[in-house]
C-alpha cells in the first residue's frame, strides 16, 4: 500500500461549510509581517497568505485545530470560534 501524503489525508476529510458565517475573523489590514509569517507557518491547512499588503484567509478548509487562535488571537485573529453544529470539518481515515 502506497504511503499517503498530507494532501491525500486532507483530501478524504469532508467540510460542511457555513457559507453565511465565518467562524474565524481576521484583521486583513494587520501589517506586522513577522506575526503574519508566524501564522502562515503555523496553520497546518495552509489557509493563510499575505498578498499585496493584505492578509488572505479562507476558512472553508479549516481543520478546527485552534493553532491560529493560540498563535495570534488579538493580533491577526480578531475572533475565533468553532463552526455552528453540525457544520465544519468531518474527519475520515483514508
Ligand atoms: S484552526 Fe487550525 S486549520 Fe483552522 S485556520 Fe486556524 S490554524 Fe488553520
Amino acid at each position: 500500500m502506497a504511503k499517503m501524503t498530507l494532501d491525500d489525508k486532507l483530501g478524504v476529510d469532508r467540510f460542511k461549510v457555513d457559507e453565511h458565517n465565518a467562524h474565524i475573523i481576521v484583521d486583513e489590514t494587520y501589517n506586522n509581517i513577522d506575526e503574519i509569517n508566524r501564522l502562515i507557518m503555523a496553520c497546518p491547512a495552509g489557509l493563510y497568505s499575505y498578498n499585496d499588503g493584505k492578509v488572505d484567509f479562507n476558512y472553508e478548509g479549516c481543520l478546527e485545530c485552534g493553532t491560529c487562535r493560540v498563535v495570534s488571537l488579538g493580533k491577526v485573529i480578531k475572533s475565533w470560534s468553532y463552526p455552528r453544529g453540525p457544520l465544519g470539518v468531518e474527519y475520515h481515515h483514508g
